[in-house]
């Protein structure tokens, strides 16, 4: 797995930590995270970033900020979402490797140790792939590994399975990133994109130590339709097979009709058939749109061109 390449000297290491109403989980991962960075003899930077917190989640960051004065904050004026809050931080980045970690602990901080050393050995990309999903339900294991399935049979480039966030990223690879201006931001699409060199690194995904998950299923719904939207053009390019397909059909049938007709005469009772297929095409027809208005809504934002994420305030000792 690991290419022969030039080994890399890293100076500083960027974390980069996303946070919504993250108040009991601040405490417990930096005292699990400052050790491992502690340990690792390098300088480091941990960009954190308030994503529009309602609770004490900038406070404790500030706490902690007075502890350690290489915790950065960069306070965001309301909810971007964490794909901006983690485009936020990557743009502020100053290392040479950045790794972006959640805050709730369910990312163990340890593996950081790992990725660096693979790192230094020349990989440009280090994914933490996830071996076990026992901590998500039943549901979310199938939906995702459906997911996985659907994006990368109509995708290119393709997305690894059980793949998140947490990696570690060479200068190069953050700088990649950086020229992709889009708005809409499937983070785990738009790291395949770049490419660069990449290993692999299983870990077992802890459950969330404290507060609970942002993502609802209706919220991952929207996630996975902007995935397979900013990717693929499959679904639009479907619906010029399935209209030639129905119109061979009805073409085929509108023939057998008239043929009938022809031979045998006029034939009247037919009711129950006929509001059938105009409901059928009706249906279909409807289907065909909404497809073509998703991509719509997206050429839509994309248009607009506003900023990914605002930045209220920033709480860093950087020169
Ligand atoms: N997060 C964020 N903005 C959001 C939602 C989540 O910054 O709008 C952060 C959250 O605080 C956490 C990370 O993203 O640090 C992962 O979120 P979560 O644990 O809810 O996701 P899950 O692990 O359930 O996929
Ligand atoms: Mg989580």
């Amino acid at each position: 797995m690991f290419p022969k390449c030039e080994p890399h000297q890293p100076t500083m290491l960027s974390i980069i930590c996303p946070l919504r109403d993250e108040e009991d989980s601040v405490q417990p991962f930096f005292a699990r995270l400052l050790p491992v960075l502690k340990d690792l003899e390098l300088d480091f930077e941990i960009i954190c970033v308030n994503d529009g917190s309602q609770d004490k989640t900038l406070e404790r960051l500030q706490a902690a900020r007075e502890l350690e004065s290489r915790i950065r904050i960069l306070d965001l004026s309301r909810n971007f979402g964490k794909e901006a809050a983690l485009t936020c931080g990557l743009d502020h980045t100053r290392g040479q490797a950045v790794i972006p970690i959640d805050a709730d602990l369910q990312d163990p901080p340890e593996l950081i140790v790992d990725m660096v050393h693979m790192w230094q050995q020349g990989c440009e990309v280090v994914l933490a792939q996830r071996t076990d999903r026992s901590s998500d339900n039943w549901l979310k294991r199938k939906t995702a590994e459906w997911f996985y399935r659907l994006h990368n049979a109509i995708s290119r480039p393709t997305i690894i399975p059980n793949v998140g966030d947490f990696r570690l990223m060479d200068r190069k690879v953050v700088e990649a990133l950086k020229m992709l201006p889009e708005r809409g931001r499937f983070m785990k699409g738009i790291f395949s994109w770049v490419g660069f060199r990449q290993a692999i690194l299983p870990y077992a995904r802890d459950v969330r130590k404290t507060g609970k998950s942002k993502f609802s299923t209706w919220r991952l719904w929207n996630f996975a339709m902007d995935g397979i939207t900013s990717f693929s053009t499959v679904p639009l390019r479907i619906w010029t097979y399935l209209g030639l397909a129905i119109a061979l059909a009805s073409f085929a049938y509108g023939s057998f009709i008239v043929g009938r007709t022809l031979i045998f005469g006029r034939d009247f009772p037919g009711y129950a058939s006929l509001i059938t297929v105009i409901l059928f095409f009706g249906g279909v027809q409807l289907i065909g749109l909404g497809v073509v208005g998703e991509y719509i809504g997206r050429i839509h934002t994309e248009t607009k061109a506003r900023p990914i994420y605002v930045v209220r305030e920033r709480f860093e000792d950087v020169t």
